[in-house]
């Protein structure tokens, strides 16, 4: 590809006001724009890198065929596990490329954080004997990929499914790490042990108190001079038609994600009660709430909720509260679940660990799901089929992949993922000499098979070097002015080493 033929322009600096390097080399090496409503664009020379990814992972796993799909992902592939009746049809390898909605978007983020996310999805169709090995199998490719491309990652090694996370020094999206065992999720997602009240207080019985006015926590706390893991706070959700009361210790916030699983009803359906509704559940004006006597479909608490001793509730009456509350004895509840969201200094679900907050973000996700159909397997039983998914995040492994591999003056692509084994420059394009010699080379090498890019532009030879350097192909021949001895420099923009090399042996056909 000769880059007077296509539309290429640097920048000096960039209009995204980031701490992320990745970000701003994208844009200056004009690979990436980025559009004010939050979208994206890659140019002519970006589509390259873009796609070269795409077809490096692919090739990755071969064995997975392409599929398109239009319409509804879920139904295509569940349509797919219906078709499957034998194990002899077992696996199925599938993959198609689609485009996700991200919630958690912010513009200032750029790729590691893109409004919209193109996604590779693979699919092994599997039986539930093969799929954990064929996870573990899986798992190690990754590795071994991400390895090549000197990415640095967190990994929480679950059987059932995990994220690839990647650290990052500036604020992204909060996860919580585990200092001790390694641990990690999103905190929107982490689940933690819940906390003991480890205190010998004998039971006392309950007891009315009058708290006029006091309908916060943050009053009652006050008011009572207590400590917020004394108090239990009941909010009350309406979740599609039916209304539901959860139980939190009262320094703990609601995570909706948990709440939205538990119920299996989507985010988007849950919201506070109304104040109409909450005077129905309780009788009382808002901020009088408790689990005694509430009349609500459903009552579920937080595991932490258990385990407060003479713990403090609303009365379900207006201005008064409860004290001496625990549960069994004078309240029960529908259900028990982990629903608070997870923090920091929480205890670690698996070693008890002191979880701490890192920045970061998933770019690849395995996940196995058990599915509602079924196979006959060798001996004619009745089996569950299974689906191994495997997630690649493309633009935020391409900002991942710069992030790691770059300098002060630009990219460094592994050879791997760029679309171009050589750039040539010629230094001087008024030189005849040096653009017949270049553009030789440039023939030679594509004969070869290899992907050329030539810098064949009029422009000055400081002016190309810049350019390429931010660009970062990984290796570069420079013809100039050393073409009279028949020499050219050979630049390795890896590690940025330089030689110099006969044309002969360059031009050699083997
Ligand atoms: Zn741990």
């Amino acid at each position: 590809m000769k880059l007077s033929d296509i539309y290429l322009k640097t920048y000096k600096e960039c209009p995204l006001s980031t701490d992320f390097d990745s970000l701003k080399l994208l844009y200056r090496s004009g690979i990436l724009k980025y559009l004010e409503d939050g979208g994206y664009l890659y140019t002519i020379i970006g589509n390259l890198f873009f796609d070269k990814l795409k077809e490096f992972i692919k090739g990755e796993f071969k064995e997975f065929s392409n599929i398109s799909i239009s319409g509804n992902y879920e139904k295509a592939q569940n349509s797919l596990n219906n078709e499957i009746k034998s194990y002899k049809e077992l696996p199925l390898n599938i993959g198609y490329r689609y485009t996700q909605e991200n919630e958690y978007y912010k513009f200032k983020d750029g790729l590691l954080n893109p409004k919209i996310d193109n996604i590779i999805k693979f699919i092994k169709i599997s039986s539930s004997e093969d799929v954990y090995k064929e996870k573990q199998n899986i798992d190690h490719r990754i590795e071994s990929i991400l390895n090549s491309l000197n990415i640095n990652y967190l990994n929480n090694k679950e059987d059932n499914g995990n994220k690839y996370f990647y650290q990052t020094n500036y604020p992204l999206k909060d996860i919580l790490l585990c200092e001790n065992c390694g641990y990690n999720n999103y905190k929107h997602e982490a689940k933690t042990q819940s906390e003991k009240d480890l205190s010998t207080d004998e039971i006392k019985d309950i007891e009315y108190i009058y708290t006029p006015n006091v309908s916060s926590i943050e009053d009652l706390e006050s008011f009572l001079e207590i400590s917020p893991k004394k108090l239990i706070k009941t909010l009350i959700f309406k979740c599609e038609d039916k209304i539901v009361a959860v139980l939190l210790r009262g320094d703990r916030t609601i995570n909706i994600n948990s709440l939205s699983k538990f119920l299996k009803v989507p985010k988007e359906k849950i919201s506070m009660a109304s104040e109409e509704d909450v005077k129905a559940a309780t009788n009382a004006e808002v901020g009088f709430a408790g689990p005694i006597g509430i009349k609500v479909d459903n009552v579920l608490a937080d595991e932490e909720v258990l385990y407060i001793k003479n713990g403090v509730v609303g009365a379900n009456k207006t201005d008064y509260h409860i004290k001496n509350v625990n549960y069994n004895k004078d309240f029960k509840v529908d259900n028990v679940d982990n629903f608070k969201l997870s923090c920091e200094n929480d205890k670690c679900i698996k070693c008890e660990g002191k979880l701490k907050t890192v920045n970061g973000t998933n770019f690849i996700d395995v996940q196995i799901t058990p599915t509602d159909y079924t196979y006959l397997n060798s001996q004619g039983k009745e089996e569950k089929i299974y689906n191994l998914e495997i997630k690649f995040y493309i633009d935020r492994l391409i900002s991942i992949i710069v992030e790691e591999n770059k300098d002060e003056k630009g990219i460094k692509w592994p050879k791997t993922v760029s679309p171009f084994d050589y750039e040539i420059i010629i230094g001087n394009i008024k030189s005849e000499n040096e653009y017949k010699w270049g553009m030789n080379i440039y023939e030679i090498l594509k004969n070869k098979g290899y992907n050329v890019l030539i810098d064949d532009r009029k422009e000055r030879i400081g002016f190309k070097f810049k350019d390429c350097e931010l660009i970062g192909i990984p290796d570069v021949i420079v013809v100039g002015k050393d073409i009279e001895n028949e020499m050219v420099e050979i630049r390795s923009r890896i590690d940025d080493s330089n030689i110099k090399e006969n044309i002969r042996a360059l031009t050699s056909v083997e």
